[in-house]
Order: C-alpha cells, then sequence, then structure tokens
C-alpha cells in the first residue's frame, strides 16, 4: 500500500517535463542539432567566476566538518549575515539574521511557508495566472487549496476586480512572482501600490493578516533598466521566497531562503512555523558548501548578456512573422498568444518540426505558450525556420 496522494503526484509527470523527455526521444532519432527544446527553465549562462572561485577557496581551506557538516536549522550566520547587509544596502532595509530561514531554493521556501500558514483544511492562497504550475502542489501539502485569478491579457498585471471578490476569510496569504514564469513580465510600481492597498483594505475587513509571498527566483534577471519595486516596503505583511538558482545559475545545487521581516504581522511566530514546516519536510539545514559560497557571493550578479541577446533575437524575428508577444522584460521566458488562439493544437503541430513549446495551459492560460530562451544562441538561429512553418500552417 502507498499513499494514493504520493503516488499521483509521482507518476504523473509535468507537462514540461514530458516535452523535455520528447526532445531527448527525438534528439536520439534525428541528431540533437535538429531539436529545438525551449521546454525547460535550467540556466544556459554558467554560474559566475566568484562562485567557482569560492567552491575552490572552501575546499581548499575548511575542515569538512565546516565544508560539508550540517549547519544550524536556520543556515550559518554569515550567510545571513551577507543576505541582510546585501539586502539593506539596495533596498535601504534593515534586516538582520534573525530575519532570514536558509532554505534549499524557492520550491522549499514556498513549500516551507504555505505549509506555516496553513491554519486548516479551509486555507486558501491566491495565485494569478498566468502561473508557477507547482504552486498547486506546494498550497496543497499542508492541506490548503489555490485559487487562481484569470489572466490580465496582454498586459498580465493584475485584474483587482478578480482579486477583490476572490479573497474572503479563509484566505491566507496572496502569491506574485516577478518577473514572472512563464510570462516575463515585471509588475508595476502601480501595481504593487494597488494590491497593498486592496490587501491592506481585505485584512482590516477580515480581521487577520494576509500575507503576500513573493515568489523571486527571478529578481536580479531584469532587463531595459527596469526597476522592481522591493515589495516589504510597500506592504508590511510580505514574505519574500528567494532563491539562487537562476541569479547564480545553481539551480541543482538548492539554495536560497525565506525573509521574514519584523513588520510582518506574528513575525516570530511566522518564522518558528516555517522552521517546523522546513523540519517536517526533512531539510533539515541548506548544503552547507552553498551557505559558504552565498556568504562570499551574496553580492555577485548574473552576466545578463546572453539572456538579452537570446530574447532580441528571437522577439523581433517572431514579431516579423507575425507572433505576438508579451513585452518581457525579466527572467528568460516569452509569453506567446498562440496562433489560431489554441496553444495545445499549435505546440503538437509545432512538434511536426522538433520546435519544443509549452502551452500555457498548466499556467492557467490556454491561449498562450512559453518559450524558455535560456537555450544557446545557435540553436535559436537554427530554429527559426521552423517557427515560420509552424505559423504557417495556422495562418
Ligand atoms: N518559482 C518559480 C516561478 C520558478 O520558475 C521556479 C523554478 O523554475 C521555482 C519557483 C523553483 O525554484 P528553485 O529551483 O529555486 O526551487
Amino acid at each position: 500500500m502507498v499513499s494514493k496522494q504520493m503516488y499521483a503526484l509521482g507518476s504523473n509527470r509535468s507537462c514540461i517535463r514530458e516535452i523535455f523527455e520528447f526532445g531527448l526521444k527525438r534528439a536520439a532519432e534525428v541528431g540533437a542539432q535538429n531539436v529545438y527544446d525551449y521546454s525547460l527553465g535550467n540556466p544556459s549562462v554558467p554560474a559566475p567566476k566568484e562562485v567557482d572561485d569560492a567552491i575552490r577557496e572552501a575546499l581548499a581551506t575548511l575542515s569538512p566538518i565546516e565544508a560539508h557538516g550540517y549547519t544550524s536549522a536556520p543556515g550559518r550566520n554569515d550567510t545571513r549575515d551577507a543576505i541582510a547587509e546585501n539586502l539593506n544596502k539596495r533596498f535601504g532595509t534593515q534586516f538582520s539574521r534573525k530575519n532570514l530561514y536558509i532554505t534549499c531554493g524557492a520550491a522549499a521556501s514556498l513549500v516551507s511557508t504555505l505549509r506555516a500558514l496553513t491554519v486548516d483544511e479551509n486555507t486558501e492562497f491566491i495565485a494569478f495566472a498566468p502561473y508557477f504550475p507547482e504552486y498547486n502542489v506546494f498550497a496543497a501539502t499542508g492541506g490548503g487549496k489555490l485559487v487562481v485569478i484569470p489572466p490580465d491579457i496582454p498586459h498580465f498585471q493584475i485584474d483587482f476586480a478578480a482579486l477583490e471578490k476572490a479573497v474572503n476569510p479563509n484566505t491566507q496569504g496572496v502569491i506574485v512572482n516577478s518577473p514572472n514564469n512563464p510570462s516575463g513580465v515585471v509588475y508595476t510600481e502601480a501595481t504593487i501600490q494597488k494590491l497593498a492597498e486592496v490587501l491592506n483594505a481585505k485584512q482590516k475587513e477580515f480581521g487577520h493578516p494576509i500575507y503576500l509571498i513573493t515568489d523571486e527566483p527571478y529578481r536580479e534577471l531584469l532587463y531595459d533598466d527596469m526597476k522592481l519595486p522591493f515589495v516589504t516596503k510597500y506592504y508590511a505583511n510580505t514574505i519574500v521566497c528567494y532563491s539562487y538558482s537562476k541569479s547564480l545559475s545553481l539551480p541543482g545545487e538548492r539554495i536560497g531562503y525565506v525573509l521574514i521581516p519584523d513588520e510582518a504581522a506574528d513575525s516570530e511566530a511566522v518564522y518558528a512555523a516555517i522552521a517546523g514546516a522546513a523540519r517536517i519536510s526533512g531539510y533539515v539545514c541548506a548544503p552547507s558548501l552553498m551557505q559558504h559560497v552565498i556568504a562570499r557571493c551574496a553580492d555577485v550578479t548574473p552576466d545578463l548578456a546572453p539572456y538579452i541577446r537570446n530574447r532580441d533575437l528571437l522577439l523581433s524575428e517572431l514579431t516579423r512573422m507575425g507572433y505576438n508577444c508579451a513585452k518581457p522584460s525579466g527572467a528568460f521566458y516569452l509569453f506567446v498568444e498562440a496562433p489560431g488562439g489554441d496553444a495545445e493544437a499549435f505546440c503538437a503541430a509545432a512538434q511536426k518540426y522538433d520546435l519544443l513549446l509549452v502551452p500555457g495551459t498548466g499556467f492557467g492560460c490556454p491561449t498562450y505558450m512559453r518559450i524558455s530562451y535560456c537555450v544557446d544562441y545557435e540553436m535559436i538561429k537554427r530554429s527559426l525556420p521552423a517557427f515560420e512553418k509552424a505559423i504557417a500552417a495556422f495562418k
């Protein structure tokens, strides 16, 4: 006998993984050069040199226990101090190590936070489509549920009328992800201000805190001089879930954090509950070597030039061919309106040319499709005829 819930989660592969596996199969049949795989969000830019140097230095200078041993559950002090200092310098905040809990990436940060805030089986978390599909699973871990607000097409900001209707006494949190996966859109300052206004009013109406959970793995991947409003400055009850997976190209190393500001309601209790949720998930502590790396590299920024080059080539070529794209100002995704209006049908047709795109259905936006452009520039050039053929079939 096994848990039905866990069996279902483990045996239903995500749509993105299915497409990726299909790509591997096709690469074995027709050659990797002839498959144009835009499915996964694996950073194509190598980790910065400072990260490599920090790993080498840690291995050369630290004792085995220091380099690879257990750390305290919330993380090393020097790691948390370095992160707090970096945030305070950039955003004029006053965080210290006690506001930070180091985790195994954004997924672990979100699971711990949502679990910590789930009070009973009626608990609800709100997300805005298009959204990261794993939120459904993360919200369900503690027995709560995800409520999805339909997409604000074509700008992909927030439909506030729908939000006001959706918030109710069971709403414990609202999840935002900006820069966004899959749209690449960044929420404007006006959007964040209005969100804070709506949530403040709703907290008053229902008489309990509603936390704004900001999922920020793409925070440092911002283009065109775009400024990202740092949400804790706009709304007191903000909890930040961060990850170095994308900013330092370390997705397999599993390192990130949760930030719980002092001004958040019941901040000490929330921190303790997040520690409890991390404990029950069996994380024990985040990887020790990576905590050393972050202590030394908290100020390191990613090389964005390859992503900008990829985005610009795709955006100009696809627009010239007649595709309609949301303007991406961050992350490494293009969200494109499916020619013909049905992304499942279009992506299935594109697969005939070995062009692997992800339909927006799982992201809550079935008329769009996602292109992950964290890929080799030469692959983009080789793939352009396939994009031409795919759209021609739908004209
Ligand atoms: N949130 C979003 C929006 C993501 O796109 C991802 C990964 O792609 C995650 C969370 C999980 O990131 P991590 O690798 O840090 O767990």
